[in-house]
């Protein structure tokens, strides 16, 4: 049996001590969520369109991928620690922080970590954790990875500013790149944009465009919804 401590006993208190910080931690729960599933985020806008649907329509089959809380908190903690840093450079400015980047026209709605002034030039600033050191490696060898690449380009056509910087952080290194407007993008996501559009008004999904087996599927939150009842295959 579970015994439970009534707050009605005096040593045990929901008030003035508890109660601000039990809302700081909602407050800083609900910032680092998306405000909103019913939107196209940039930093999935590379996934799968059908799991994009199922996002947007609040499918709640979902299956619970991770600790929640927890790793929004550890998200917001990181992000400050950028913005902090980057007040601490001389030649930044910082104008906003947690800056809404967004289009109504497509459906697209996310939020960057900060807006920043680099000698006259406007950028957007996104900071992504690594896994580690190998991953590090294999960034500074290739280059920044193309879903990254493709969100900043989103940033930077949504906040029309000059440019965007992307942060990668293994907790040891950093390493950053300097991310340019490129049209082709911005044309290619605002197409993808009105198809998923289109399907969410027609209350359609689309077609998987992936065996059961893939990885995309194996990551995917809405597996069991999507395959439900179906043989490998499309
Ligand atoms: S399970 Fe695969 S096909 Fe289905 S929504 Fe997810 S990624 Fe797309």
């Amino acid at each position: 049996m579970v015994i439970m401590v009534s707050p009605e006993i005096k040593f045990v208190c929901r008030d003035e001590v508890s109660k601000p910080l039990e809302e700081s931690i909602n407050d800083l729960r609900y910032c680092a969520l998306p405000v909103t599933d019913s939107s196209f985020h940039p930093s999935q806008i590379t996934e799968c369109p059908r799991r994009l649907i199922y996002r947007v329509n609040g499918d709640a089959d979902k299956m619970h991928i991770g600790d929640g809380l927890y790793q929004s908190i550890q998200d917001e903690t990181f992000k400050n620690k950028w913005i902090a840093l980057l007040e601490k450079v001389k030649f930044v400015k910082v104008l906003h922080k947690n800056a809404i980047a967004s289009d109504c026209n497509y459906n697209l709605f996310s939020k960057v970590d900060a807006v920043i002034n680099i000698k006259g030039d406007i950028f957007a600033v996104k900071a992504i954790k690594t896994c580690g050191l190998d991953e590090m490696e294999e960034i500074r060898n290739k280059g920044a990875m193309k879903k990254h690449v493709i969100e900043m380009v989103l940033y930077i056509w949504l906040l029309e500013v000059d440019g965007g910087i992307l942060i990668y952080d293994s907790d040891y290194e950093h390493c950053m790149f300097h991310i340019k407007p490129y049209k082709p993008i911005v044309e290619s996501v605002i197409e993808k944009c009105r198809k998923l559009c289109d399907f969410k008004l027609a209350g359609q999904i689309p077609n998987r465009p992936y065996k059961s087996k893939a990885k995309e599927c194996s990551d995917c939150e809405y597996r069991c919804v999507c395959w439900e009842n179906k043989k490998e295959g499309r």
